[in-house]
């Protein structure tokens, strides 16, 4: 097999400020986290392994990758505390030479996107999406004290999918297991702290964003029927 697919799903979604978890809220009739699972269902990926928090597994695969008919689901794991537990979890059940690793909550991923990963993550070894970012960004010491300003034309905001060989990603979070790091925050970090393989960036979308707030609940309906769902 040559690409598979792992949704993330089981963060705990508190800035929705919500009883139901963020991943199952209905946009348009449908739980958010269906939106990028029917985006890779889709698409040339050839499986999806789906992380979901420990005990909604059934619920996930009555209500959602069932009821939905996504077929290309082949397993649904119970993540773990971090963000890199779940992904080191979900790596374990990936059976394609490349895996691309998607937040469930990018509910906007479209196929255009995931045709880059497919590409470029066969001539990169790792590839992540991301697009320039529009604002001028500041780092700013613990005191809130500006420190230096990036050349705004050399920065990215950074966004999944995030593509890699299987066995270099699985073989840099082994590593990481070894050596925790709290300050990793997404895939290519690790290999960038844990391999020497240079990241490879590729244009995603301005629209390519991560359902965050109650406030994004209302654009998502908006961008999901523009998309015409
Ligand atoms: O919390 P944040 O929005 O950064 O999470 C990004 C993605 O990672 C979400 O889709 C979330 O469900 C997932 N996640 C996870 N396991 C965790 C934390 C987050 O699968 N322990």
């Amino acid at each position: 097999m040559r690409y598979s697919a792992i949704v993330l799903a089981a963060g705990s979604g508190k800035r929705m400020q919500s009883d139901v978890k963020k991943q199952y809220m209905e946009i348009l009739g449908r739980p958010l986290i269906y939106y990028a699972l029917h985006a890779f269902q889709e698409s040339r990926v050839e499986e999806i392994v789906l992380v979901v928090s420990p005990g909604d597994e059934d619920y996930v695969r009555n209500d959602i990758v069932e009821r939905y008919g996504i077929s290309k689901v082949s397993a649904i794991i119970p993540g773990g505390k971090e963000r890199y537990d779940s992904v080191y979890e979900g790596l374990k059940a990936v059976h394609g030479e490349y895996v691309l690793i998607h937040d469930g909550a990018r509910a906007f991923l479209h196929n255009d996107i995931i045709e880059r990963c497919l590409t470029d993550v066969v001539e990169h070894r790792a590839s992540v999406v991301g697009m320039p970012s529009k604002d001028t960004i500041k780092i700013v010491d613990g005191d809130g004290m500006v420190v230096d300003t990036p050349n705004r034309a050399l920065v990215w905001n950074v966004q999944t999918p995030q593509c890699f060989e299987t066995e270099l990603i699985r073989q840099a979070h082994a590593a990481l297991r070894e050596n925790p790091d709290a300050t990793i925050t997404d895939d290519a970090m690790v290999i960038e702290r844990l391999t020497d393989v240079p990241v490879h960036l590729i244009e995603g979308d301005y629209e390519n964003v991560k359902v965050t707030t109650p406030d994004d609940l209302r654009t998502a309906e908006s961008i999901l029927r523009s998309r015409g769902f």
